[in-house]
């Protein structure tokens, strides 16, 4: 604008030359330029300048008019003015030029008409109805066309503007994602590796226990050794809580063809010597009805099932005479009910909204790691499925499980 401005004054200028117009050239020309730049720097932060440009553009356009003595085209200035306003984008800034082209036409048309001395509008002589009305529908035409630019091209820039903020949002959000899965990643590769190598060192220290408990026949040092390995095996089997917790995370959900009778079948023969360990053999029953194909993660499944079947057998209830697991398995085309109930300690309303949450553990007294229900929960999220308990302390606890068949 500032070049284009500096322009039309030269244009004002180079025109004196030829017309002897320099008062004009250089006074209202070099007013119009004060006027814009004084806004301009007065209120930097304001629009008001590109409404005092929008006058000036039509002032110019009487001043070449004027300095031609009238020549006609020389009101197409306003048109060229019009055109350079949409570069600010706001359609409004139409409306100055045009009153400003309106007044200017009925003044200068009426002065040069009652033909005051010195006024140059046009050097017609006559102007029809018809074809001043086809000049007033022209400029009109293009006055709203410009308008109409200025408009659809400040939506455009706006949407512009937005949709480059979201992707740099979005990129921003990505790639944040794309460090903290990797963080992730390293988090459980870690995890993975030291609880994998500290596996080995306690089955070695079993391993020599065992040997020094066959070489003595002391009561004490055999007691202590009873005692070495209930905390070795304590630890193992946190160390193999975090691993799952860890494979979990870690792998891909795989789709397999589940057999839920051998799989449960399994998980029974490796629990029975946990019931045998404890006070008083639980019983563990179960059944699968409506067999068909069923379609999950096998090793998820398997975890899933054993720790419920695992607690159900630690958590009997001593005052109660036949202490029971059942565990049954309702198939469906679309999914698999797996419901673990027994009739153990239970546990209290108030416990039962904690016992999925991480390391969360009743009561001290009973060895766990507290990552057993936070694992199950995990996989069942996994799994894209879905687990409730029922329980009241004293009557026993009801796992149910609802996992979609991935067919
Ligand atoms: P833990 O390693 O302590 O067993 P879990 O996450 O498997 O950790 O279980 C959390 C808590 O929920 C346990 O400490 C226990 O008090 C309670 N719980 C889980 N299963 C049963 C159950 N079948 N009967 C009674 N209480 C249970």
């Amino acid at each position: 604008m500032n070049y284009f401005l500096s322009g039309f004054f030269i244009c004002g200028l180079l025109l004196a030359f030829f017309y002897d117009t320099w008062s004009v050239a250089i006074g209202v020309g070099g007013l119009s330029l004060v006027a814009y730049y004084s806004v301009k720097s007065i209120l930097p932060d304001s629009n008001l300048y590109q409404y005092v440009a929008s006058l000036i553009l039509g002032i110019f356009m009487a001043q070449y008019i004027y300095q031609m003595h009238g020549l006609f085209e020389m009101h197409f200035i306003a048109f060229v003015g019009s055109a350079m306003l949409i570069t600010y984008q706001n359609w409004k800034l139409q409306i100055p030029i045009t009153l400003l082209v309106i007044l200017h036409h009925a003044l200068f048309a009426y002065l040069q008409f009652v033909r005051v001395d010195g006024i140059y509008f046009t050097q017609l002589d006559y102007m029809s109805l018809s074809t001043f009305g086809i000049h007033a529908l022209l400029a009109a035409s293009i006055f709203f066309i410009s308008g109409l630019w200025a408009y659809q091209f400040k939506k455009f820039s706006e949407k512009n503007i937005e949709q480059t903020y979201r992707i740099a949002s979005l990129n921003e959000a990505e790639v944040q994602k794309e460090a903290l899965l990797h963080a992730n990643h390293e988090l459980d590769k870690f995890v993975y590796s030291v609880s994998h190598d500290l596996r080995a060192p306690l089955s070695s220290m079993k391993g020599v226990i065992e040997i020094s408990e066959e070489e003595t026949k002391d009561e004490l040092l055999l007691k202590n050794f009873s005692l070495l390995k209930g905390s070795i095996k304590k630890l193992d089997d946190f160390i193999q809580d975090i691993l799952q917790y860890s494979r979990n995370s870690r792998m891909e959900v795989k789709k397999q063809s589940i057999d839920f009778a051998e799989m449960l079948e399994d998980i029974t023969n490796n629990l029975k010597h946990m019931s045998s360990n404890n006070e008083r053999p639980v019983e563990i029953l179960y059944s699968v009805s409506n067999q068909k194909l069923f379609v999950s993660d096998k090793s998820r499944l398997n975890v899933l099932l054993s720790n419920l079947v695992s607690n159900a057998i630690r958590y009997q209830n001593p005052v109660v005479q036949n202490p029971y697991v059942d565990i049954q398995v309702n198939m469906t085309d679309i999914e698999t009910g797996i419901v673990v109930k027994d009739n153990g300690i239970g546990i209290s309303a108030e416990n039962q909204k904690k016992i999925f949450e991480m390391f969360y553990r009743v009561s001290e007294n009973i060895v766990g790691s507290g990552l057993g229900l936070y694992l199950v929960k995990e996989i069942v999220d996994k799994l894209d499925g879905k687990i409730e308990v029922e329980s009241e302390p004293g009557k026993g606890t009801a796992f149910m499980v609802c996992i979609p068949n991935g067919n």
